[in-house]
């Protein structure tokens, strides 16, 4: 096994082809190297294999000793000088790079090779003592921070020491003298703190620098990062050696950081930073003052010029924006790093198109659908908060719901609705929510729970209605009419802000970039229609009218989810469902449900229209009815403490009865329509009666029936003939022919796995992944989302959080199972997915691979949703 490629390695395949084995910025210097024949200082790539056999076994492959002293061997050569040469050292730089960018996660070590005696032969061949001592007194430092591990704050004493003895002189002034001081000062720091001397041999440097960089892999951060980013974490980094070339060098060097065009707009032109006389990190550092990249033809014309020559044959290359170290050196240009550089969301949509257009790059419409991510798209349709001061972030939570809200807090949903009449703007800020706060969260800006994960009621809700969330922000305690973040107090009425992207919580107003839309999204989105035309659509989960036309504006092409129980809410209707269920004879209830009936036939219509041509299916009603009964343990407390009305005694009575001890697998779903057989009949006579006006008005209402968490076919088969029953009265009322489905969720481990007889008697399948991850993990999401699933996704026990992504190998195993064996059965039924997970791209990507028809998220989503199948199929 080979572990060591020079940069102009001849790889069987290209370069970039490798970033597995030689790390993102190892393949980039190869390639530049090896395929563009760029000026890259000479250098070598130790693969990420021998970093995960160090992780893995805390000690180098045996071969690898041999192959590193051979490749550096092959670097002195072709760079004339001799590593540790008391006369004309050569200096390496030793670079972290994993086949993921991972910006400033790891370490790199600068100016290795420099000892006591080399130091003074850099001093005398470059004629610059000044320099020499600088680049030594850099390198004792970052190898004691990285190498040793030494505290930053010990060498910053005797940094204030020497400045002081330079006097008020700045840091880039100081004498030769002053720094050959310094140096041995910061030896002496480091021999003070390991107990052994500043190495001296250079290759004893090197072995412990690439050790060190191995070692940064798994560096808390370096840890952290990868878990948000979903990075695996035994990729391993590589290392690169490469030869050092010097910006601080003279008048005639300096540095700096290009992109070949803009990435926050896409706009062509060069654009970037550089510095006079300075190294690399000076100018990411934020600490001396750079200038704009287009400066650079007056002070280096012909660099510049080069600059601009090789920044064409990299996009001509990559066909792609890049991003670029660079280095002068007494005026010779050296390349030290590319990549596809990151870009805002504007930035990607105009980049796509316009490099369609460009006959250097000439890009494909399937490769534009390719460069745009969800991110970008998230960016592009939410409105962003300007940047704020980190000391005004008052806590951070998680990002439940895209996009930016401001508005002053209410603790409670009534209260916050109170506010919103006055013509506040308010921020509902809640330990967590339930349906009780629909009215409240419905007022609101924005959303904020100090409890619950990404797929709790509050996540959910505010994602659907494309609202911002924050939750989960657990450093807030909310108590009455104030909340507190450690000893800060914020009051009822204060203005907070959350950002739903990034999950921060700001104290004060922050103001708004609004969202706007280049052209360019329609572009790419209909160039992502074609690819997924006719293999899978795309539709939406849409409750009322005024959301399926957004749906619809968005591109959905139709309903895959409507649900019902908001139908029940509000001031004039939960009396009405309460009569329904406290109702002593079959007559009181029918009255009741005949009252329900009117108003849910005039919801349906307005949906139908908003979707006409399109299909809309529509869940029976769901949750456990004591959601529409107030909460027991309420009544419980305030019966002892004051007692109850007469009324309210009525409701603590049936809230009793209908008490259950675990209500998500209590009497919901089918079950209940089976036990209050009179509900499921009321919504179907109401829907049907919908579609038979829309068809009368010439509309053409496409329905279907949807019956939740079935487990047998015997619950389906029963409900169905009730459908059917209905269907039929319907039909009677008009001439035009009524197209109308009956079909099940897939949400039980049991009814995929006995999908085959329940196909016998559904029209189409949909899954409910939300409740199938719940049921076949055994996972009470909002439970074990704030306590467990931090730290099982810490631990690596779980590699992503199954709400959010699909758990391909279990629950996709039951899926894949349920279409299978459905498909054998009725070979033309309809298959989709309403849960959670028919927005997420990974998830998309095996609903693709397991053929269903089509994906159904919110409103907000589509657009995403229609670039990731397109992604998808490609
Ligand atoms: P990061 O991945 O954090 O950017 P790099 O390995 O790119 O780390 O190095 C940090 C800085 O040092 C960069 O600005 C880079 O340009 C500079 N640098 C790295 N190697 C050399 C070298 N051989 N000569 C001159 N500068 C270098
Ligand atoms: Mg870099
Ligand atoms: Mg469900």
């Amino acid at each position: 096994m080979q572990y060591v490629y020079g940069f102009d390695h001849e790889h069987p395949r290209p370069p970039m082809e490798l970033k597995d084995l030689l790390g993102g910025k190892g393949a980039n210097l190869a390639e530049m190297v090896s395929v563009l024949d760029l000026p890259v200082p000479p250098g070598f790539t130790i693969s990420t294999e021998a970093c995960r056999h160090y992780l893995d076994a805390g000690g180098w492959p045996p071969e690898l000793e041999g192959e590193v002293d051979a490749a550096v061997a092959r670097l002195e050569e072709l760079a004339g000088r001799q590593l540790g040469d008391p006369s004309d050292p050569l200096l390496v730089s030793v670079r972290s790079g994993a086949k993921f960018s991972m910006p400033g996660m790891m370490d790199t070590v600068l100016d290795l090779g420099l000892n006591d005696e080399s130091v003074r032969g850099l001093a005398e061949v470059t004629g610059d003592a000044r320099f020499a001592y600088d680049s030594y007194r850099r390198f004792i430092q970052m190898f004691g921070e990285v190498v040793l591990e030494v505290p930053d704050e010990l060498f910053d004493a005797r940094i204030e020491v020497a400045q002081a003895t330079a006097g008020d002189e700045a840091d880039a002034r100081m004498s030769a003298e002053v720094l050959a001081q310094l140096a041995e000062d910061l030896k002496a720091v480091v021999a003070e703190h390991t107990g052994q001397p500043f190495p001296q041999d250079p290759r004893d440097q090197l072995r412990q620098s690439i050790d060190a960089v191995f070692r940064s892999w798994n560096s808390p951060r370096a840890r952290a990062y990868r878990n948000r980013e979903h990075i695996d974490h035994h990729l391993g980094t590589a290392v690169n050696v490469q030869m050092m070339v010097f910006g601080n060098r003279d008048e005639r060097s300096g540095t700096g950081v290009g992109f070949t065009r803009d990435p926050a707009t896409g706009d062509a032109g060069l654009y970037g930073d550089f510095l006079l006389q300075a190294q690399g990190e000076d100018v990411v550092a934020g600490t001396h003052a750079t200038r704009p990249l287009a400066e650079m033809a007056d002070v280096f014309p012909e660099i510049h010029d080069e600059l601009v020559d090789i920044f064409g044959r990299l996009e001509r290359h990559y066909r792609d924006m890049l991003d670029t170290e660079f280095t002068i050196e007494q005026g010779k240009l050296w390349m030290l790093q590319t990549r596809v550089g990151k870009r805002t969301g504007t930035a990607a949509l105009r980049l796509a198109v316009a490099m369609t257009e460009d006959p250097n790059i000439r890009l494909t419409r399937a490769e534009a659908v390719q460069r745009v991510t969800a991110d970008h798209l998230d960016q592009i349709l939410h409105p962003q908060f300007e940047k704020v001061d980190e000391s005004r972030i008052l806590a951070t939570g998680l990002g439940a719901s895209p996009g930016a809200a401001v508005g002053q807090v209410y603790f409670t949903a009534d209260d916050a609705v109170a506010a919103h009449q006055r013509g506040e703007k308010v921020l509902l800020v809640r330990p967590e929510t339930s349906p009780d706060d629909i009215h409240g969260m419905q007022v609101a800006e924005g959303v904020l729970t100090s409890r619950g994960g990404l797929v709790s009621h509050a996540a959910v809700v505010a994602r659907g209605w494309g609202k911002p969330a924050v939750v989960g922000a657990e450093a807030i305690h909310v108590a009455g009419d104030h909340f507190t973040v450690g000893d800060r107090r914020v009051e009822e009425g204060e203005v907070v802000a959350i950002d739903g992207q990034t999950g921060d919580v700001i104290l004060g107003e922050v103001g708004l970039a609004a969202a706007t839309t280049p052209p360019e999204l329609d572009m790419i989105l209909e160039w992502a229609d074609e690819i997924r035309a006719d293999r899978m659509s795309v539709r939406a989960n849409a409750d009322n009218g005024p959301d399926a036309t957004v749906a619809r504006e968005y591109g959905a092409e139709g309903i895959g989810l409507c649900r019902t129980e908001h139908m029940f809410l509000g001031e004039e209707r939960l009396p009405v469902v309460q009569r329904m269920i406290l109702a002593s004879t079959p007559e009181e209830e029918q009255a009741a449900l005949d009252e329900l009936l009117e108003v849910q036939r005039e919801d349906f219509v307005t949906i139908l229209e908003a979707m006409d041509g399109l299909p809309v299916t529509v869940r029976l009603l769901d949750p456990p009815l004591h959601e529409f009964l107030p909460d027991y343990e309420a009544l419980l407390r305030s019966q002892a403490r004051d007692g109850l009305t007469e009324e309210e005694t009525t409701l603590f009575e049936a809230a009793s009865e209908w008490r259950e001890v675990n209500p998500m697998l209590g009497t919901r779903g089918v079950r209940l329509g089976i036990v209050k057989g009179g509900l499921y009949k009321m919504q179907v006579r109401a829907l049907l009666e919908a579609a038979a006006l829309r068809a009368d008005a010439g509309g053409r209402p496409i329905v279907e029936i949807m019956i939740p968490l079935v487990v047998t076919r015997a619950e389906l088969a029963l409900v169905r003939r009730w459908v059917e029953e209905e269907i039929e009265a319907a039909q009677a009322t008009t001439d035009r022919p009524l197209q109308v489905g009956v079909g099940t969720m897939i949400e039980t481990p049991r009814a995929a796995i006995r999908a085959d007889d329940i196909a016998e008697v559904a029209d189409f399948f949909s899954f409910g992944t939300n409740d199938l991850t719940q049921m076949a993990f055994g996972f009470s999401r909002d439970d074990v989302e704030a306590r467990v699933m931090p730290r099982y996704l810490d631990e690596g026990i779980l590699p992503r959080d199954p709400f959010e992504s699909i758990d391909v190998r279990g629950v996709g195993e039951l899926v894949a199972l349920a279409v299978e064996r459905g498909r054998k059965v009725r070979p033309d039924i309809t298959l989709g997915v309403c849960g959670e997970h028919g927005g997420d791209p990974a998830s998309i990507d095996f609903f693709t691979e397991i053929g269903l028809d089509y994906v159904s998220c919110s409103p907000f989503r589509v657009p995403v949703a229609r670039l990731a199948v397109a992604q998808a199929l490609l």
